[in-house]
């Protein structure tokens, strides 16, 4: 199983506060995942209860610690995939549901569609039940407060900001959405990621998290992508199932096919982040073009390997 945290422009020691909190989620994170998949659970468990933790976590822009909008609320995203079935589920903008991801879940599993916005999620949510709500204040974190704050003194700054997709650290560009993707013992691939979206957004925006085949994908026949980063260059150029389509179609390895849309077509493009995944044998693929994407994979051994940056980086199992 592989997982991020987000990815930004940033080093290990802007994040040295903050490094112990994200590596405890992280590991908590992936050791989760490995259980279910070490009793012989199914990947779409795993990663969902790979997510559930890190919206729980207050580190990560996802659930509990998702960015502020613009108006000074907090609108989540979130979406999971089924790599053996090809059906999906997503929410977007959705304010008063404690782990999104969940209701994703839902979403495929209890409805005919795909995605679902705003209230309509919600009252869905309230009729096959099961879901946690929570006050608009549960999301309510200081350090993403203060960030909302930093975004708008800088948009003022700096005429015409406003279009311009801010990263929820203007300092730091950090980003913090979450994902997973995981391989079961029958050989199912699952994709699932969840986010806040981007600090002082505004207009409804909903970014690529939520949208299959651009910020999430899984497919049987080739990988399980999530990514994160500057969302609207995500959708544009459909990152996730890029990715996948090439090993699909090509002999291209999914670490080489990765690097390709990453740090090629992203990054020629003008996009900032990164993804994480598996491929079909389970082999990890990392790849981002900013400084650091907080990140790690569990194989079957159970040894969590946790990396922040490219500092940190370590080999991958091939
Ligand atoms: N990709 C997310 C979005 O654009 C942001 C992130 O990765 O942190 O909404």
């Amino acid at each position: 199983m592989a997982i991020h945290g987000g990815a930004g422009n940033f080093t290990l020691d802007d994040i040295k506060d903050r490094q112990d909190a994200m590596r405890a989620g992280l590991t908590e994170a992936l050791m989760a995942g490995h259980r279910v998949l070490a009793a012989g659970g199914t990947a779409l468990d795993a990663v969902q209860a790979a997510v559930v933790i890190l919206e729980d976590h207050p580190e990560f822009n996802a659930g509990k610690g998702a960015v502020f909008t613009n108006a000074g609320t907090n609108e989540l995203d979130s979406s999971i995939m089924d790599g053996q079935t090809m059906t999906a589920g997503a929410v977007a903008g959705v304010k008063h549901i404690k782990n999104p991801i969940r209701l994703a879940r839902l979403v495929m599993e209890k409805s005919p569609h795909v995605l679902m916005t705003g209230e309509g999620a919600e009252a869905f949510a309230k009729e096959v039940g099961g879901i946690e709500f929570v006050p608009e204040s549960y999301f309510r974190t200081e350090l993403r407060w203060q960030q909302l704050q930093r975004a708008i003194a800088a948009e003022k700054a700096k005429q015409g900001a406003a279009l311009v997709p801010h990263g929820d650290d203007p300092g730091g560009g950090y980003f913090g959405t979450v994902g997973a993707v995981a391989l079961d013992r029958a050989g199912n691939l699952a994709a699932a990621t969840s986010t806040g979206g981007l600090t002082n957004k505004r207009w409804g925006r909903v970014g690529d998290s939520p949208i299959i085949g651009a910020g999430t994908y899984a497919s049987n026949r080739s990988c399980g992508v999530s990514a994160t980063g500057t969302g609207e260059y995500f959708i544009r150029y459909t990152v996730a199932r890029d990715i996948c389509a090439r090993v699909e179609y090509t002999s291209v390895s999914a670490q080489d096919a990765a690097d390709e849309v990453i740090q090629k077509v992203l990054t020629e493009a003008g996009g900032d982040g990164g993804v994480i995944g598996l491929d079909r044998y389970g082999r990890p693929l990392m790849s981002f073009n900013t400084t650091g994407m907080n990140r790690g994979y569990v194989g079957p051994d159970g040894n969590a390997v946790v990396m922040f940056t490219t500092q940190d980086a370590v080999p991958l199992p091939r």
